[in-house]
């Protein structure tokens, strides 16, 4: 099926989460908008080698049902409408933490270009009207989705080795505090693997911005 047309049939006159009738916004009625809210402060992990991260989004089945419909249901204009909502709270995290450097998580290349044709996230910070630079290279690995692998030591063992800084930014990451952007935030393993990465390339601190949190 085109995804045009895909795109029509749910760009419609109800709420893609509960399915009442829209008024004001395009995909989410006013009640499943204001239940987007951030992760309150004291359910806050650790995540090694983070020195701190912030999520749009806490744990909900509104939450699950909107990032699903961009990740798998590929809905891109659904990607930039979610960011731009974001875009406060993602500024006030850049004002408060000052990051030298903005990046973010990299999709599966072989997800880009066989199953969506768009990068999520590259798409949410479109729609937030951020500048993020593309630091790190992810590995084209034909594998199941991380999100649907449960088993923590699995998903470990996959997000190993899947990620390498770009050439341009070997030598530019020494003492920078970095801001990473990421669409999803589950177990942090991927979060960790990368500022692991960034910290052993120099950067001095590393800190975490995801739109959701599963
Ligand atoms: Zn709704």
């Amino acid at each position: 099926m085109p995804k045009r047309f895909f795109e029509r049939i749910l760009f419609c006159e109800r709420c893609l989460l509960c399915g009442k009738p829209l008024e004001n916004n395009p995909f989410l009625c006013e009640v499943c908008l204001f239940s987007l809210k951030p992760s309150p402060e004291e359910d806050q992990i650790t995540l090694p080698f983070l020195d701190g991260y912030k999520t749009f989004t806490h744990y909900g089945w509104r939450e699950e049902k909107l990032i699903s419909l961009i990740k798998f249901g590929g809905i891109k204009s659904l990607a930039r409408f979610v960011g731009n909502l974001a875009k406060p709270l993602l500024e006030g995290y850049i004002k408060d933490k000052k990051p030298d450097l903005v990046t973010y998580v990299p999709t599966n290349p072989w997800r880009f270009w066989f199953s969506r044709g768009f990068d999520p996230v590259e798409e949410m910070i479109k729609g937030a009207k951020l500048k993020a630079e593309k630091v790190l290279k992810r590995r084209w690995l034909a594998r199941k989705p991380l999100a649907r692998t449960k088993d923590i030591e699995e998903r470990k063992r996959l997000v190993k080795n899947t990620f390498s800084i770009e050439k341009r930014f070997k030598t530019r990451l020494r003492g920078k505090r970095i801001l990473v952007i990421d669409d999803l935030l589950t177990s942090g393993a991927t979060a960790s693997e990368v500022a692991k990465l960034l910290k052993a390339g120099g950067a001095k601190e590393v800190y975490l911005f995801a739109f959701f949190r599963a």
